[in-house]
């Protein structure tokens, strides 16, 4: 491309010499635009040039360290070989690294580069430019994405990253040096660069160590990174539980009594990191280090929820651990189901005002409104997922109707299944009989015959009364 640039700017046949001092000028030139001190771009880079960026780093080679190159994905390497090709630096870093060290299986693989998000862009036919708050790339390999992101600098470089007054970071797009990226991550063991092709880990922050004593340390002073990006408290708890590591001392200290920051942490992010926490197979673990670390009363409105409704405890509980378990066992957890477990009890609570006021599945769906309403925006709840809720919910009295072709018909419900674990937890936790949960487990089960002699007697009424409206309607309403 430079080459290209450099023959329409200079279109004369010079002298050899000339020409090398005209190409390297162009070259210059054209690095000081993108603001980054590399070499030529598109071109292959010598091997000296290629490990200079390694000052600073203690370099693992294979045979130190235990990862078997197998164990990436082939999206990764091609990647990485395809960037390397384009004369730039790419590594698999961040939790991948971690996670291969420790002989896990990676949940996915995040790449670093010195090429910029424009150049990744532009290898990758599939690929798109994604963020704002901090621009990557996602590399779509069939069913696969790699996370591209450019080696990010210090935020107060000059530049477009800003910081609000409590030292938050608002945007993170300067582009730096591997070092520098090294730096700007949160915890010593997510900031380890492996290369595919070299075989070996770089290693800035003595992480490698880290990994084997399986200790959570943060990179520089834990104080100004949490003020940097609250969420990194979240991210210690989360991590610590999911690895079974321990917190280091100078990185847990500050928890405590910065866990106000939280609150001027945007829903929406508090959110995505709240999904993490409880869909990573460690709800209950964390939960119970978040609130010995008053990370979550009036911070976090979903564990507010999740704790301090003593009816709905055990639900929960029991519902995070149900979540935890199919986890582990390599199963998916579905969020709309885990949210509708979390918000069950207040719906119990908002439906029993409205039952006086109008029949059963009228007044059902008033509270399911209503929780909503006041909860989702709170917990800011994705739209996409309360649909979902409001289904499982409204299962819930179908269950109980076991007589004529109602039961029939709720087997053909499209979240049927749903419906039915979150009745057996309702069950498990005290809130309906046992015997209910059972008697659907093997009406589901039994052939035709065998269901219809299962069926209970139909006491329903043929046909339902009308209620008479006496009061006018601005007076159906609880207080
Ligand atoms: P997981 O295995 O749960 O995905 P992870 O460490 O890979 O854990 P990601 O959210 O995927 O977590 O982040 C990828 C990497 O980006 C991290 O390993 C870390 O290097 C960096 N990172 C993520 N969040 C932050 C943050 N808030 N501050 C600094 N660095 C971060
Ligand atoms: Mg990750």
């Amino acid at each position: 491309m430079i080459r290209k640039l450099f023959n329409k700017l200079f279109r004369s046949k010079s002298s050899k010499a000339g020409h090398a001092k005209l190409e390297q000028h162009s070259i210059e030139l054209a690095s000081k635009l993108r603001g980054l001190h590399r070499p030529v771009l598109g071109a292959k880079k010598t091997a000296k040039a290629r490990h200079g960026h390694r000052e600073g780093a203690a370099v693992i080679a294979v045979g130190r360290h235990q990862i078997d190159r197998n164990e990436l994905s082939n999206a990764a390497i091609r990647t990485i070989e395809s960037l390397q090709k384009a004369g730039f630096e790419a590594y698999v870093v961040g939790g991948a690294v971690r996670d291969l060290l420790l002989q896990r299986h990676p949940k996915d693989f995040d790449v670093a580069t010195d090429a910029t998000p424009e150049e990744v862009h532009r290898i990758f036919r599939r690929s798109r430019i994604i963020g704002r708050r901090f621009r990557l790339v996602h590399v779509i390999f069939g069913s696969e994405t790699i996370e591209v992101s450019t080696f990010r600098g210090h935020h107060h470089a000059e530049g477009d990253a800003h910081t609000d007054v409590s030292g938050r970071i608002l945007r993170d797009n300067v582009f730096g040096s591997l070092q520098e990226d090294a730096t700007r991550r949160d915890f010593t063991v997510n900031a380890l660069y492996y290369d595919p092709t070299s075989q070996e880990v770089l290693d800035f922050h003595r992480g490698f160590e880290d990994v084997q004593a399986s200790t959570l340390r943060m990179i520089g002073s834990p104080e100004t990174r949490y003020a940097e990006d609250p969420v990194r408290m979240l991210r210690a708890v989360r991590l610590s539980a999911k690895l079974g590591f321990h917190i280091d001392v100078a990185t847990m200290a500050p928890i405590a009594k910065m866990a106000d920051l939280l609150q001027d942490v945007p829903p929406s992010r508090l959110f995505d990191e709240m999904l993490k926490l409880f869909l990573s197979g460690h709800a209950i673990e964390s939960v119970s280090v978040l609130r010995e670390q008053h990370l979550h009363h009036g911070l976090l409105p979903m564990l507010d929820v999740v704790l301090e409704q003593p009816l709905g405890e055990r639900f929960v509980m029991l519902a995070l651990k149900n979540t935890d378990d199919r986890i582990l066992s390599g199963k998916s957890a579905n969020p709309s189901f885990l949210f509708a477990t979390l918000l069950w009890h207040e719906v119990l609570a908002a439906w029993e005002p409205y039952k006086v006021e109008m029949p059963l599945i009228p007044a059902l769906h008033q509270a399911m409104s209503e929780v909503i309403a006041l909860q989702a925006e709170k917990l800011a709840i994705h739209h996409r997922y309360t649909a979902t809720m409001k289904e499982i919910w409204a299962m819930q009295p179908r269950f109980e109707q076991r007589a004529g072709k109602r039961p029939f018909g709720l087997l053909t419900h499209p979240r049927y299944r749903a419906g039915f674990d979150f009745l057996l937890l309702r069950c498990e936790s005290g809130e309906a009989p046992a015997e209910l949960g059972e008697w659907w487990a093997s009406f589901a089960e039994a052939e035709a015959e065998e269901r219809n002699a299962m069926l209970l007697a139909d006491t329903a009424p043929k046909h339902r009364r009308k209620r008479k409206r006496n009061k006018p309607a601005s007076s159906a309403t609880t207080s």
